[in-house]
């Protein structure tokens, strides 16, 4: 891959990183932000009956929230890490080069069209 599409689709991952951490920032709270890894919060609204099934609501709600943006940001962190290993852009599984219009439309992509 030439060095400065590398570059370009590097400075996309970057930009969704920070994005996908503040999104995550605000419904849950980081365990290892280095590895991605965070756990939805569960708000302290009060203390009473109707409370605290507000609590339960959100925290349900919020849940596969997480999980989707942190699996994202996880795939984000590889991407970024196979960048440094000068592996990145190639399939995981048929290990052929990955079109570069897939990347630019979605730079964490472990795999080809075609697998
Ligand atoms: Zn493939």
């Amino acid at each position: 891959m030439e060095k400065n599409i590398q570059d370009e689709l590097k400075t996309l991952l970057l930009k969704e990183k920070v994005e996908l951490e503040e999104n995550l920032t605000r419904i849950a709270r980081p365990i290892d932000k280095e590895r991605g890894d965070y756990e939805t919060s569960f708000g302290e609204i009060g203390t009473d009956r109707e409370d605290n099934t507000t609590e339960v609501e959100q925290y349900t709600d919020n849940l596969p929230i997480e999980i989707t943006l942190e699996k994202n940001l996880q795939d984000v962190i590889s991407a970024l890490e196979r960048i440094e290993k000068g592996t990145y852009g190639f399939c995981e599984n048929c290990q052929k080069e990955i079109d570069i219009e897939r990347l630019r439309a979605n730079p964490s992509a472990k795999t080809c069209i075609k697998c």
